[in-house]
């Protein structure tokens, strides 16, 4: 998978390419899914919810620029693969969503794959941030929405990146938003993917 789907496009980050090959991916595919788990695809994990394509998962972990130490927010746990490559990169991870049973599969998953115990996993909706643990040197967005939350943005360290697909329901751009040591942001569209809707929850209902 790693050598066939992600270095050959052009994924070079070492810690990438070390993190998904060391990550059992079939761990994080409900059980009758399991031997598709390495497929070039995204693939359905219940509730009309996917575990992105692993290439997907490499570019956007490598465009987040991982590092050691980095303490990351991510929205859309889903199957809780992509946490498993954010932790396993060095990075301490906090990361939301708001189906109670695609939450509890995750972590049973990252239980299995032993690091349960270096991510911190919570229900409710993402788009508002986890305000207690911001700011957050790098946020992830794996659910797809016409902006990037204002509330993710406010939570950005500085300096500090993000990365979100941003467009409307059919197809996203990748968008990569920098906030430098002054505070300044910029913006850079990456790669086009296609994500399901991040979901809005109503005022209470989170
Ligand atoms: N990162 C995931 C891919 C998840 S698909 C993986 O590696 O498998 C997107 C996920 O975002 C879905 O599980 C969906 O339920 C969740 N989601 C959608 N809107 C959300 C919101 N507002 N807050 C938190 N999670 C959300």
């Amino acid at each position: 998978m790693v050598d066939r789907q992600i270095r050959a496009r052009g994924v070079r980050d070492r810690r990438v390419l070390e993190a998904m090959t060391r990550i059992p991916r079939h761990l994080f595919l409900p059980a009758g899914r399991r031997s598709d788990a390495y497929a070039d695809a995204a693939l359905p994990i219940g509730r009309g919810q996917t575990i992105s394509q692993p290439y997907i998962v490499a570019f956007m972990t490598e465009a987040l620029e991982p590092a050691d130490g980095l303490r990351a927010l991510e929205v859309g746990t889903g199957s809780g693969y992509q946490v498993a490559v954010l932790a396993d990169c060095g990075m301490e991870v906090w990361s939301m969503e708001r189906l109670p049973e695609l939450q509890r599969s995750a972590a049973e998953a990252l239980r299995g794959a032993g690091i349960g115990d270096r991510v911190h996993l919570r229900l409710g909706d993402g788009s508002k941030g986890w305000p207690e643990e911001a700011p957050f040197d790098r946020i992830l967005v794996t659910a797809a929405a016409p902006a990037v939350p204002r509330a993710l943005l406010d939570q950005l360290a500085s300096p500090g990146i993000l990365v979100a697909p941003v467009g409307g329901p059919a197809l996203q751009r990748i968008l990569r938003v920098r906030r430098d040591a002054q505070g300044r942001l910029s913006e850079q569209p990456l790669e086009g993917a296609r994500f399901v809707p991040l979901v809005v929850d109503e005022e209470g209902a989170g």
